[in-house]
């Protein structure tokens, strides 16, 4: 994959990442074509990304759906895990939407950390909970979240944190390398391909496969974003049209168009079914085995 070369790594220094360390991994692509670090286990110093943030008093936000049967299967761990190493030592607010307000576990927060319940309506087709979650985000960051965050992070429920997801992964805008498809040549990545959609990306179209379980950034990018896919997935509803992978599709036109400022490593989000990877050093997060049967309508 091979080193940035020198003229690039005079771009990658935001203000989280300190300074690159790309030698200590030469064997993984460490940023993009336009200059967006891509954040690896041992490329970055975590500690000055951490007393960074610290610095600047930042207020993380992490949202998270528990709709239906995910909020009983999934919702505690998560949250547990988040504790445990989420941006651990910083000011933290997790929102969570669901529609069962009164079934969300009570926690004990570590200081500087508090957690909002949110309640949304459940909608009857799984695919409609998972798009319906951009509109609620939209809203969201118009409003209390938006005031009260610099910058915001939202995951899928079905999953938990393993290792340290802390300020490091902090930017303007982020998006997850997808564990799966990393390693694909562009034309076989399933994007939305059906030009009728507006997620449709073409053969020669698209940078990486990026996995809706895990984005981010600062409040101002997130409204775009989401405003983006609630635009596109409307007007494939007129159209009487879904995208394949639903608000993951709409994601991905949406980062083809306007480049994300960093990229997190498959490390962030990773997928234990794979197997053992050996640029896989110390993954963050890890899905909960896919049990459709249980939690799905
Ligand atoms: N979700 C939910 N209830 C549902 C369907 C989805 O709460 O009935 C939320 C939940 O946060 C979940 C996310 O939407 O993690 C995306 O759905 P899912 O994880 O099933 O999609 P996949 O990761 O398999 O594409
Ligand atoms: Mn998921």
């Amino acid at each position: 994959m091979g080193v940035c070369p020198e003229a690039t790594i005079s771009l990658l220094k935001d203000n989280f990442t300190g300074t690159l360390r790309h030698w200590a991994r030469p064997e993984v692509l460490a940023c993009t074509s336009w200059g967006a670090p891509i954040i690896w286990d041992g490329i970055f110093d975590p500690h000055v990304a951490r007393q960074e943030a610290r610095r600047r008093n930042t207020t993380i936000g992490l949202t998270v759906f528990a709709v239906g049967r995910y909020l009983e299967k999934y919702l505690k761990r998560f949250l547990e895990s988040a504790e445990q190493h989420f941006m651990v030592g910083q000011n933290v607010v997790y929102y969570v939407f669901t529609d069962l307000p009164e079934a969300v576990p009570h926690m004990v927060l570590g200081q500087g950390r508090l957690l909002r319940v949110e309640t949304v309506q459940r909608e009857s087709r799984w695919q409609d909970v998972s798009m319906a979650r951009m509109r609620t985000l939209y809203e969201a960051l118009g409003g209390q979240l938006g005031r009260e965050t610099d910058y915001v992070f939202c995951l899928d429920v079905d999953q938990h944190f393993t290792g340290n997801f802390g300020p490091e992964v902090l930017s303007d805008l982020v998006a997850q390398l997808h564990a799966w498809h990393y390693h694909w040549p562009r034309w076989l990545l399933p994007y939305e391909r059906n030009q009728r959609s507006a997620a449709a990306l073409s053969l020669r179209e698209g940078d990486f496969y990026y996995h809706a379980a895990v984005f981010g950034g600062n409040v101002k990018a997130l409204r775009k974003l989401t405003s983006h896919c609630v635009r596109g997935q409307q007007l494939d509803r007129e159209r009487g049209i879904e995208a394949l992978w639903h608000d993951e599709s709409h994601l991905n036109k949406f980062f083809w168009l306007n480049k994300p400022t960093k990229l997190l490593s498959p490390e962030f989000c990773w997928d234990q079914h794979i197997g053992w990877r050996a640029e896989i050093h110390h993954p963050r997060l890890l899905w909960e085995p896919k049990e459709y049967e249980l939690v799905r309508n």
